[in-house]
Formats: C-alpha cells, structure tokens, sequence
C-alpha cells in the first residue's frame, strides 16, 4: 500500500507522470484503487482532465453488488470535475487550464 498523501500527487501544472491511480472494479464487492498508465490522447476528440474529485455514480453500484456482470476489469469514476490539461485536435470548446464538471 502506497503511504504518499493526496498532496504529493495533487495538481501540479505542466508535470505530468507516467502513471496515476484509479479505482478498479474486478468483480461484486471487489473494489481496488491501484496504478494504472497515464492518459494519453488517442482520438482527436479526447480531452485528458486532472481529477480535482470523484464520485460513485448509480450506474456503478449494479456491477458492484452484483447485478450486473463484468468481464473484465473494469475503472471507475465517470462523475467528475477537474482542470483540462490536454486537448485533442478536433476539440473546439475546452482548452487547458479550464475546470470542467463532467
Ligand atoms: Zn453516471
């Protein structure tokens, strides 16, 4: 288990690392926070956003408890706000340094 404090992971402009942490879903009730690759912008509509925070949204709880079934696993966290860091090139309407809510 990681002992580093949200700080020494928290906004730091223009320093982006290789990995980051994110919450996994590997099954019912089998929630994990682990290191998963950076982001990276692939499609020219993508936008990478630094997380400010998250939630657990409704949709979430049915795979976690079970009903719903997983085949794979699966991040977590679609309900979000945080600062735009990168946009691809055919994103028009954010631009880095914004704070979106998404
Ligand atoms: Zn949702």
């Amino acid at each position: 288990m990681s002992t580093r404090t949200s700080n020494e992971r928290g906004i730091r402009p223009g320093k982006r690392e290789s990995t980051m942490r994110g919450a996994v879903l590997y099954g019912a009730g089998d929630l994990r926070f682990e290191e998963r690759d950076a982001p990276t912008i692939i499609k020219p509509t993508d936008a990478i956003i630094r997380i400010a925070a998250t939630c657990v949204c409704g949709s979430d709880l049915w795979p976690y408890r079970g009903l719903q079934p997983i085949a794979e696993p699966t991040p977590m966290g679609h309900e979000y706000c945080g600062v735009v860091e990168e946009v691809g090139s055919a994103v028009r309407t954010l631009k880095p340094g914004q704070f979106v809510i998404g």
